[in-house]
């Protein structure tokens, strides 16, 4: 081995770092240094190459090659060739770009040539930082979120924390659904979107939003499934661009213009001025509402123009039946039509609908239409209240299946008359903390020992008397204020279970709670704020869940997550109403629940109906098979009590024991 050979080799190392393909040549052309990358693009092992002419030149160019030779030898400068054409091992030729450039050592003239291809791995360098570009603009110009599977959010951007008011330590582990506002009946887009993601779908569209202190703002979304390689669904990636300054101004156009601008129908603040006109005359008049079923699902069956032709389709047909009625849309896929027609003739809209389909893609529209008709005067007699009452109707006939034209009821009405005082009236007690906590002790049946009081909410209403709970809680419900009676209950509850603790007093509370408190994020948050500002210690309090909450819960992951916090705090779950829903074994198993109330429905009747016992038995062991605690409630009878604790149940509740009373009441009792 010559001196040369050996500082080439010294040398292999270093060649073997650079990320192109390159081979140093001697003087006739001798190859004597091959570096790796070389190897792995053309296919030649370096002990089959050095030492000899390049084998990989097309033998047709080899003289024109010839003189570029010359001239490349003799240069100082370094020289570029745009194309070589070379051939590899397996016989695959490919075009090359080539920089030669000679030097000298120990008086011997040497050619360095660099292929100017880039290797496998070095293009997956270059194809992560041309990502990571991409990504550095995607940043910069789209508020940006990750979420994992559980719906929790796992990476938020700069954009996105200035929009929302987050801080990046707060907003990690968030849920998606916290960033949206809550329709009144609990639902959000987000759950549309959610359901597309989980499915594997893309959703785009204008959503509102909300920042951390509840203030709007408008986007335009992108949502995005993200695979990991093996094609499993791993996360998701939203894109968001602020569109509330054109919300803005669409919105204000649309008041001033009064129009809907894909209908051409009347917007809703020209309805209520043309409605509230006719009032002041005293023009009778009906207020028939339609509302397009299912909207978004039969959406989904068609591209984006699809949703302009359903619009205009159905406009037009609303046109030619109702004739010279006036006409508004009154929301996306909701209509109003003012007219002195009859209810038959009303009803006959969806017979001239299904005579005049409407086509989508050449195919029928599987339209279905909800239609609600109220009257003024003689149902309702305001433009807000003549809305509420047509959004019951709706509600009613699409719990039904949809597809129907109806009115309410004279007590329909009525009732929704008495739930607006409600409404109202329940604003004023929650200011004034008019409502009040009754205890209902339970009994444990293996001590005879009161240890646990249910915390049952009262209101006497000045104005419309004494409110039962089952008409409050789910109006409550309905208007968002559960959220604050839920406060209001635990606040209370929790002060008194403090002071029975600090004196000595050994009695747990137990509060009822429904899904939509814990659907608000700060839920965990805010017991805690309550149990440390009240002394209460954790372990005393039980919150009561039912099973239609139970059922959300399991649907939802950021709830059930919630409750298992409050349980490794020490709060236990109790499962409310066992037997009246929907008892799913699945729920039962995710839930962290402690304790089964079975309901007052099977209670009653075990005293006379053989299946009831045997049912009831059946529960009680069912329950204690999975190591739960097991109560029945709604026991009126000394009777029912023994035959529960012949059953082995664990404690009762009921009129028997005592009816809900007074905290200092319950401390006679003990
Ligand atoms: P619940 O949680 O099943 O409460 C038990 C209900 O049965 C109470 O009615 C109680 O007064 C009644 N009850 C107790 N023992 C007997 C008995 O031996 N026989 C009969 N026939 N009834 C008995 P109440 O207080 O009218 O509450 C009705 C429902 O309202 C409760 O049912 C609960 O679902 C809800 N509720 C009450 N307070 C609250 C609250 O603070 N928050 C929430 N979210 N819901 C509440
Ligand atoms: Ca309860
Ligand atoms: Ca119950």
């Amino acid at each position: 081995m010559n001196d040369i050979q050996t500082i080439f080799q010294a040398a292999n190392p270093v060649l073997n770092q650079t990320p192109y393909p390159m081979m140093i040549l001697n003087a006739e052309g001798i190859v004597v240094a091959w570096n790796r990358q070389a190897e792995k693009t053309f296919g030649y092992a370096s002990e089959e190459i050095i030492g000899n002419f390049t084998p990989f030149i097309e033998k047709e160019k080899e003289n024109f090659y010839k003189g570029l030779w010359q001239k490349i030898i003799h240069s100082v400068d370094s020289i570029q060739l745009d194309s070589m054409a070379l051939h590899t091992k397996k016989g695959e030729s490919m075009n090359v770009p080539i920089i030669f450039k000679s030097f000298t050592i120990e008086n011997s003239r040497f050619v360095y040539c660099q292929f100017l291809l880039i290797s496998a791995e070095q293009r997956e360098i270059v194809s992560f930082n041309e990502f990571s570009s991409i990504r550095e603009g995607l940043e910069s110009s789209f508020m940006m979120l990750s979420i994992d599977q559980e719906g929790l959010i796992t990476y938020a951007n700069d954009l996105f924390l200035k929009y929302s008011n987050w801080t990046p330590k707060r907003i990690i582990g968030k849920s998606f659904w916290q960033m949206f506002p809550q329709a009144a009946d609990g639902s959000s887009i987000a759950d549309v979107i959610w359901k597309d993601l989980q499915n594997g779908k893309q959703w785009k569209g204008e959503v509102e939003k909300i920042t951390k202190d509840g203030q709007s703002y408008w986007v335009d979304l992108i949502a995005i499934p993200i695979y990991t390689s093996a094609k499993v669904l791993s996360s998701f990636l939203t894109l968001e661009n602020d569109i509330t300054e054109k919300k803005r101004l669409q919105n204000r156009l649309e008041k001033i213009a009064y129009i809907d601008q894909e209908t051409g129908l009347m917007n809703r603040y020209r309805l209520e001025q043309i409605v509230n006109k006719m009032i002041s005359n005293n023009q009778h008049f009906t207020f028939v509402y339609f509302s397009i079923d299912k909207f978004y699902s039969l959406k989904e069956l068609y591209d984006n123009q699809a949703e302009k032709i359903i619009f205009q389709e159905f406009t037009q047909r609303m046109k030619m039946y109702f004739q010279d009625s006036s006409m508004a849309r009154v929301n996306i896929n909701e209509f109003v039509v003012l007219t002195p027609l009859g209810e038959w003739f009303i009803q006959g809209f969806l017979t001239y609908l299904k005579q005049h389909p409407i086509y989508v893609n050449n195919t029928i529209l599987p339209l279905s239409i909800s239609g609600g008709i109220t009257k003024y005067p003689d149902d309702q007699i305001s433009f807000t209240h003549l809305m509420k009452a047509s959004h019951a109707t709706i509600q009613k006939v699409q719990a039904e299946g949809g597809g129907s034209i109806v009115s309410l009821t004279k007590a329909d009405h009525k009732a929704l008359h008495t739930k607006s005082i409600i409404e109202k009236r329940l604003l004023v007690a929650l200011d004034k903390k008019d409502l009040k906590v009754l205890y209902q002790p339970q009994l444990d049946l293996k001590t005879g020992k009161i240890t646990t009081v249910e915390a049952l909410v009262r209101w006497d209403d000045e104005e419309i008397g004494t409110v039962a709970p089952d008409v409050l809680i789910p109006i409550a419900e309905e208007t968002g204020l559960i959220n604050d009676i839920g406060s209001f209950m635990l606040e209370n509850a929790c002060q008194q279970a403090a002071e029975w603790y600090k004196k000595g007093i050994d009695i747990k509370v137990s509060i009822n709670s429904s899904v939509r408190e814990f659907r608000d994020k700060n839920m965990v948050k805010q017991i805690r704020k309550i149990l440390e500002e009240t002394g209460c210690p954790a372990k005393l309090l039980r919150i009561e869940i039912t099973e239609k909450f139970a059922l959300e819960a399991e649907a939802e992951a950021s709830i059930i997550k919630q409750m298992k916090q409050l349980q490794n705090d020490g709060i236990s779950f109790v499962l409310d109403d066992f037997g009246t829903g929907y008892a799913s074994f699945r729920y039962m198993q995710l839930l962290p629940l402690s304790q089964i109330k079975i309901d007052q429905t099977f209670v009653s009747s075990i005293q006379y109906q053989p299946k009831s016992q045997k049912l009831v038995q059946g529960i009680i062991q069912f329950v204690k098979s999975l190591n739960m605690r097991v109560l029945a409630e709604g026991v009126e009878t000394q009777e029912q009590q023994d035959l529960l604790a012949e059953y082995d149940c664990d404690a009762i509740q009921g009129f028997h024991v005592s009816h809900p009373i007074e905290a200092s009441e319950v401390e006679k009792l003990l």
